[in-house]
């Protein structure tokens, strides 16, 4: 969250980068410490790199930073203090501070901020600490098992290499009991060694899979462009299924031979088992593997890891961006238009931008894939800007899916039912020939709306505009805003009149509901990310449905993402129209893209496929242009939109978020802002607003957006920065800027 301070100095600190302080000398530390400026230090007995990671006294607290540059000798030089000491970890190389730097200046954030996204290694400052590992012992088992065998052939196969137990034991697939046995028996070793082991080798000359001839001619080109050692974007297109992943991996691999590291980000939920493994194959060794449910040991290990190179590549959630690479060559964005990628509290980035500005930095090359790309990516594309590689059929058997619609109108269903005849005859005839169906809905809950039938009150969040969520699941209603939740209660909260509360609507929950009185034989599979306790459980459950596990699906929008389901010939969407109706500049998009999507995971292996969509509005253009499958003519439709309504990609916009919790201080922020944008309305742009935001109370805070429209060529966050970087900020008001917004919520 912005607060309203520019860091003035830091850019011109950047430009005279000395490389060497000695003892004594003047240098500056950039803090994570919410100080919007570097501070003036002393270099340490021994002296120190620009870049170093350095413990450094700030009043009373000890706290880390990096050494920044030369110092400022703005501040009393006798008032000077020493750098405590220098951390044991690779100095951040000038390119890290580059990116910083840029992206706090894109941004609008301050580089404290940023750089605390650099910096996310628990225990960085800490000595490093050991752990045991094994590795083949001199001795021999007195008796053989197979068990043990199993062991044996495993530290054969990799000569030298030391395992942790749990890696030794499960490439084994033995208890971590057998190979302690083997310990104590001479014939596997254990040793102490650091506890951050370098990550195995990859090895990029094992064969990938055969490609077709345009998917060869695809990877020809990427190969190309790693060897360029130069920097470059390619749109990698190709319908769900096509084998962009394996296209993408002869980039890594390239990569990799040349003796660079890789990274491949992934929307969160898209990082499963199935795909590390499939990685594993590819290489013979796994990927460092980065997200948020990776333990901080690991996360320590891979931050160290990787700024030694002994991290060849990395699979990881957006924030893997931010480790600190040594030699990257590649990044790959996979489902580059998943707006998961665009980080929408605290440093507001969007991870594919972010992609770009890091490897035009360091060199690299860019891949962004999709089968549906966002239409930024898209039109920089057309204007050639990146280039775009083109893979146009799936892979082997698999046809892309029939699509359909179901017209609701003529369906004829009662209030809370959802799931149209038609619909339950294709589901129907899909179980009969033992195949899988997905129903489909992008709410999760079990209904949105919870209706008293006596006094007509809507159950609503006390500290936020939302409706409260019926998740029967959890027993509890939920604020899908605050993430707040309550008992469900037995009486209205409003006239305390008792048993009349209904559910309106439908959420996955209900319809799963429906699912089961229609389909009493079926194996039905609710798939929501908050009916399991951990990604880890949520990412079982898919792999085991995958394997046939389940005959129905029924999914929001996570099911959605990069799955493989071989068995799934059906997907239905029950409400096609549910995107259709925001104000949200990219509602046509996101449906559009969402759709495509979903019926992707339709017939990918031989079974041909069908996606059905229930809608209220056939003949709207979106939903003709989904069934239809044209694509490039809904992209140019909606590019001529945008390009004439002037907002991104054809012109730039920005929201300012205000917040407080007295409404009225909130307001007057705004309004004043509204009347001091001269250093806007001098670059031709335009301010809309203070407007109370679509949620208009979020944790009982108030809030209030600007909007600011302006011309694509224009220094928009310079004058953003004149704009609101002098305000000062009374009580608890906040004010956050977010560039290229991609909700407006
Ligand atoms: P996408 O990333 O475009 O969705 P994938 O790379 O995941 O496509 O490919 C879809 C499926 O087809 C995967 O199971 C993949 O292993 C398989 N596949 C793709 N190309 C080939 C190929 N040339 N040879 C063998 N299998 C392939
Ligand atoms: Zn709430």
């Amino acid at each position: 969250m912005l607060k309203a301070s520019i860091p003035p100095s830091v850019t011109e600190h950047a430009a005279g980068m000395a490389e060497f302080y000695h003892h004594g000398e003047l240098l500056s530390v950039m803090t994570t410490q919410p100080l919007g400026r570097a501070l003036d230090y002393r270099a340490p007995e021994g002296g120190c790199h620009a870049g170093a990671f350095v413990e450094v006294p700030l009043g009373p607290r000890k706290v880390m930073g990096v050494v920044w540059g030369p110092g400022a000798g703005d501040y009393d030089i006798n008032k000077v203090r020493h750098v405590i000491r220098v951390l044991d970890a690779p100095p951040m190389r000038e390119e890290m501070r580059e990116f910083l730097l840029r992206s706090a200046a894109y941004t609008l954030t301050p580089l404290p901020a940023m750089l605390r996204l650099a910096t996310r290694a628990p225990g960085l400052g800490d000595p490093p600490s050991m752990r045991k590992i094994y590795r083949a012992g001199d001795g021999m088992p007195s008796r053989m098992t197979d068990a043990r065998q199993r062991v044996m052939a495993v530290l054969e196969e990799y000569g030298d290499l030391a395992f942790t137990l749990k890696e030794l034991s499960e490439m084994a697939g033995v208890t971590s009991s057998v190979v302690k046995g083997l310990v104590d028996q001479g014939a596997v070793r254990e040793e102490e060694s650091p506890r951050d082991l370098p990550f195995r080798p990859l090895d990029p000359s094992l064969p990938g899979k055969a490609l077709t001839e345009d998917q060869a001619k695809a990877a020809a080109v990427l190969r190309e462009g790693i060897k360029s050692e130069t920097y470059g974007t390619t749109l990698l297109r190709g319908v769900t299924g096509s084998g962009k992943t394996e296209v993408y991996l002869e980039a890594v691999a390239a990569a990799v031979q040349a003796g660079r590291q890789a990274l491949v980000l992934l929307p969160e939920i898209a990082l499963t088992e199935q795909f590390l493994e499939r990685v594993e194959e590819r290489f013979g060794a796994k990927p460092a593997e980065w997200h948020s449910g990776v333990t901080m040991t690991e996360r320590r290990r891979i931050w160290r890891m990787v700024g030694q190179g002994n991290a060849q590549l990395v699979i990881g959630a957006r924030s893997a961006l931010f480790l600190p690479f040594q030699n990257l060559g590649l990044i790959v964005v996979d489902e580059e238009h998943d707006t998961s990628y665009k980080q929408e509290d605290g440093v507001l980035y969007n991870a594919r931008d972010m992609a770009v500005l890091r490897a035009s930095i360091c060199g690299a090359q860019v891949v962004l894939a999709s089968a549906t790309p966002s239409l930024e990516t898209w039109a920089n594309a057309e204007a050639g800007k990146y280039r775009r590689l083109e893979l146009t059929s799936r892979f082997g058997p698999a046809v892309m899916p029939q699509m359909g619609a179901i017209d609701m109108r003529q369906a004829g269903l009662p209030g809370d039912k959802w799931i149209s005849g038609e619909m339950k005859r294709e589901v129907d005839a899909r179980l009969a020939r033992g195949e899988q169906a997905m129903l489909f809905i992008n709410r999760r809950g079990y209904a949105p709306v919870t209706l008293c039938r006596a006094c007509g009150e809507q159950i609503g969040c006390d500290q936020c505009d939302a409706r409260m969520v019926e998740h029967r699941f959890l027993k509890r209603l939920v604020c899908h805003q605050c993430g707040e939740s309550k008992p469900m209660p037995e009486a209205c909260p409003s006239c305390g009149v008792e048993g009349k509360l209904a559910p309106v609507g439908p959420g996955v929950e209900r319809l799963g509901e429906e699912a089961a009185g229609l389909w009493p034989e079926a194996r039905i599979a609710t798939l929501s990310s908050d009916m399991y306790g951990s990604a880890r459980a949520l990412k079982a459950e898919i792999a085991g449905i995958a394997e046939g596990a389940a005959d129905i699906i029924i999914g929001t929008q996570l099911v959605a993402k990069g799955h493989n389901f071989p068995k799934l010939t059906l997907v239905g969407v029950i409400d096609a129209d549910l995107g259709l109706t925001g104000s949200d500049l990219r509602a046509a998009e996101r449906t559009f893209q969402l759709m495509r999507q979903v019926a992707g995971r339709a017939g990918r292996a031989e079974a041909p496929g069908a996606a059905l969509l229930q809608t209220y509005q056939p003949e709207h253009p979106v939903i003709r242009a989904i069934l239809a499958g044209e694509e490039e003519a809904f992209w140019a439709a909606e590019a001529g939109e945008r390009r004439q309504a002037g907002v991104p990609p054809y012109g730039r916009m920005a929201g300012i978020i205000l917040s407080g919790s007295d409404a009225a201080a909130v307001f007057d922020l705004g309004n004043h802002l509204a009347r001091h944008d001269g250093p806007l309305r001098a670059m031709g742009a335009q301010v809309f607003g203070p407007a109370p935001a679509p949620i208009a109370r979020v944790r009982g805070r108030h809030r209030v957006r600007l909007l600011v429209k302006a011309d694509k060529g224009v220094a928009l966050q310079e004058a953003l920065g004149r704009w609101v970087g002098g305000l000062r900020l009374k009580g608890d008001l906040r004010l956050a800027v977010d560039i290229d917004p991609q909700s407006f919520y």
